[in-house]
């Protein structure tokens, strides 16, 4: 027996959830917000209670720290070493990592020069490492990669049509993301559908603030809708997803932005669903606006419907057909509007949803019994991949 902790470091944020394993329960669970902003908030739910502070907390390390300590000071765990092993997501692992790994020195290092490729995730991904590092030495550390379920895409699906140079010498193409959590719907998928993953084509539809959407044969990735970096794809809460690179140069000119890295900070933060609507990225702000007659809110609703629609019909075409779509992630998972909407325009491919079943806490089969392609709603859990993969590491040291 034996606790491993799973985490999430953001820009802002430190998410992490503290594992017993190999039971996979749940001990305790924590978000900290505002890292680097005055008034940081620290939350810890345990025990079927809430535990709040705010504080200032300038930097993941000190983040690190505080956690740390308010789980000895909440009785969550009597010694810090009770913690053998840490987990971290990180966000690009670029060409390099194509599976989990222990984490050393030159590990650490390699992920914090893949920082091109996520500018705003991998440093803070290290930041977290490096602390847990100092803080556990003991304990088993593991990188686990968004980027790294996608590594079976083949060339044709991961090259983008340019110059062979960008790519022989940058590395640049499609590497995708929310890797783990595809991976995590996709084999509870096949359980639901009785069948082994080799035997089964799915299209997983990750639809939260990021959407993801990957094409999946035989349980591999075999295409993904996010690209060199998470701005690509389906239109998301704040990001554009895909458009037209003139549009960069154009916009430039137009405005007079002179820095190109304003108008990228534009198409990631004030785009999508708040740059359409002019009033919120959440989606239930979106569907409540719209239901009071908000147009602005309603084309916002309509595109992101269209653009899931368009990726789910591309994926189709690469995988010839498909036995399932899987909708996963705060909409996909909660919002019963947008999987119908999104299934309503697809009936021709033999998608149809029983509406009985399409309803709020939906988990498993939510297609109609006739329906060629089975749709399914399925929370996905990339802690407990994360934790899943620590565990493999302890048995091995
Ligand atoms: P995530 O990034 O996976 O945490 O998902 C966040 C998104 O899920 C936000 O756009 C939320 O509005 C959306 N969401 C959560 N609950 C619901 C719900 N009941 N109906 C519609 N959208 C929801």
């Amino acid at each position: 027996m034996s606790k491993t902790i799973a985490i999430n470091a953001g820009s802002s944020s430190l998410k992490w959830q503290l594992y017993q394993m190999p039971e996979e329960t749940v001990i305790a669970k924590g978000l900290i917000e505002r890292i680097g902003l005055p008034e940081s908030v620290s939350t810890v739910s345990f025990d079927g209670d809430k535990h709040v502070t705010v504080k200032n907390i300038h930097n993941h390390t000190e983040a690190v720290a505080i956690l740390m300590n308010d789980l000895k000071n909440l009785n969550i765990i009597a010694h810090f070493s009770e913690i053998t092993g840490t987990g971290h997501r990180v966000v690009a692992g670029g060409e390099l990592f194509k599976a989990s790994v222990l984490i050393t020195n030159e590990v650490a290092k390699q992920i914090e020069d893949l920082s091109d490729l996520a500018p705003l995730h991998n440093p803070a991904n290290v930041a977290g490492i490096y602390a847990f590092c100092a803080l556990l030495p003991e304990a088993t550390h593991v990188a686990v990669f968004d980027t790294a379920f996608h590594a079976t895409m083949p060339a044709v699906a991961y090259r983008y049509p340019m110059p062979n140079d960008y790519y022989d010498k940058y590395a640049v193409r499609k590497y995708g993301a929310h890797g783990t959590s595809h991976m995590y719907v996709a084999q509870k998928a096949a359980d639901y559908l009785g069948k082994a993953p080799e035997d089964l084509k799915l299209i997983t539809a990750h639809i939260g603030n990021g959407v993801s959407l990957t094409a999946i044969d035989g349980g591999q990735s075999v295409d993904t809708s996010m690209g060199f970096t998470p701005l690509a794809g389906v239109m998301m809460g704040t990001r554009t997803g895909e458009l037209d690179a003139s549009i960069i140069p154009y916009i430039m000119a137009k405005t007079g932005i002179t820095d190109v890295a304003e108008v990228i900070d534009i198409f990631n933060k004030k785009s999508g669903l708040a740059g359409v609507s002019e009033m919120s990225s959440d989606m239930r702000d979106i569907i409540s606006a719209r239901d009071a007659g908000d147009e602005k809110a309603s084309l916002a609703f309509d595109m992101f419907v269209n653009r899931i629609q368009k990726f789910i019909g591309q994926y189709l075409a690469v995988l010839n057909g498909a036995d399932a779509l899987i909708f996963t992630a705060g909409i996909g998972e909660n919002s019963d509007v947008v999987r119908q909407a999104v299934v309503d325009g697809l009936s021709w491919f033999g998608l149809d949803i029983d509406e009985s079943k399409n309803v709020f806490g939906a988990d498993g089969i939510i297609s109609t019994p006739e329906a060629k392609v089975k749709v399914l709603v399925i929370p996905t859990d990339e802690e407990l991949v994360i934790a899943r993969d620590v565990e493999k590491f302890k048995a091995q040291a």
